[in-house]
């Protein structure tokens, strides 16, 4: 497919594309109807319904019984981390296999023209992103995911979380799954500005931004502080009236969902003419610049009220540089009064 009719590529061979991120429609007035419609579908497919799908696979077939949850042991626990390791292998093992290993499209569609495996770098270990990236999840992502999953479903069993059942509450539980995605977005957009404050940053994100060209693995290689404050959105679950399926439903859009900003690529091709779009450029650029973009796909637009959205645009790049000027002479100023 013909990468240059949806964006262009710099002398560098970055490509990036021609339009630029926009927020939700929703926010727009007057109602935008055809729009928001078309924005709904998008909402809802693939992604969002590939983590309820996975929801409903763990709830029936893989969860243990509620019996079992209402005592912490090591056996249903490594037996979750089992599952949540062989499920993040095959699916972002998957994307790096085709397209960062077998390179399958190139770099067509690729923000960063560079392949993280042809730049050995010093800040990782064995000097590979990929050998770094692939050992902090399996050794941090993933446990501090599976954590907060046990305590999650073990509050559930005990019945120290408000349980409501699907027959008694149906619309209630539709809607909670519906804004899901708005928790993830605003708990993730404010645990993520925490940790850019400097002495956070230095001792607990810069291990997530040691990937300046982040590829599928470095999704969830993250500091343990990190992964864990990151999956705890889904004890917001446990706070407001929910049910253990909406639970696992807003854990696997933070751990499987999490590989959506670090694809690398803005579409993946699957066949000669149909292709899955990644929603991975703004989450790059945070990857590039650091202080912009916290939060997601402006679903709650926190960083367009804030002031830290960077849309892709000459404008945005102008308004950030813009930013960083100002922070530079505030820094100037204080330090030389
Ligand atoms: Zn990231
Ligand atoms: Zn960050």
């Amino acid at each position: 497919m013909d990468d240059l009719k949806f964006g262009t590529r710099n002398k560098r061979g970055d490509w990036a594309p021609t339009a630029r991120a926009e927020i939700a429609p929703f926010w727009a007035w007057p109602p935008q109807g055809l729009k928001v419609l078309k924005w709904l579908v998008g909402y809802v497919w693939p992604w969002n319904a590939f983590h309820m799908a996975t929801a409903l696979l763990y709830w029936y077939y893989i969860v243990p019984d509620v019996e079992t949850m209402k005592t912490l042991s090591w056996g249903w626990a490594l037996w979750l981390y089992a599952v949540n390791g062989a499920g993040i292998f095959v699916m972002y093992g998957a994307i790096e296999f085709f397209y960062y290993v077998k390179r399958r499209q190139g770099t067509r569609f690729k923000y960063n023209a560079k392949f993280p495996a042809d730049t050995p770098s010093d800040v990782f270990w064995f000097k590979s992103q990929n050998i770094d990236n692939f050992l902090r999840t399996y050794l941090s992502g993933i446990p501090m995911w599976t954590l907060v999953e046990v305590l999650m479903l073990w509050a559930f069993a005990n019945g120290y979380a408000p349980w409501v059942s699907w027959s008694d509450h149906p619309v209630y539980l539709a809607f909670l799954v519906f804004i899901a995605p708005a928790i993830h977005e605003v708990h993730f957009f404010f645990i993520h500005r925490a940790i850019h404050w400097p002495p956070l940053y230095k001792w607990v994100h810069s291990v997530h931004h040691n990937s300046i060209n982040p590829s599928p693995w470095s999704s969830l290689s993250m500091h343990p502080v990190e992964t864990f404050i990151y999956h705890a959105m889904a004890f917001w679950h446990l706070v407001i009236p929910s049910n253990p399926i909406i639970g696992l439903f807003q854990l696997h859009m933070a751990g499987y969902g999490a590989v959506n900003g670090h694809i690398g690529f803005d579409k993946l091709e699957l066949t000669e003419d149909t292709t899955l779009d990644s929603h991975a450029y703004l989450h790059y650029l945070h990857h590039k610049y650091f202080e912009v973009n916290y939060g997601g796909d402006g679903l709650i637009p926190l960083d367009k009220w804030l002031g830290t959205w960077h849309d892709g645009s000459k404008e945005g790049q102008a308004q950030m540089e813009a930013r960083f000027e100002q922070k530079v002479a505030r820094m100037n100023a204080r330090h030389n009064p």
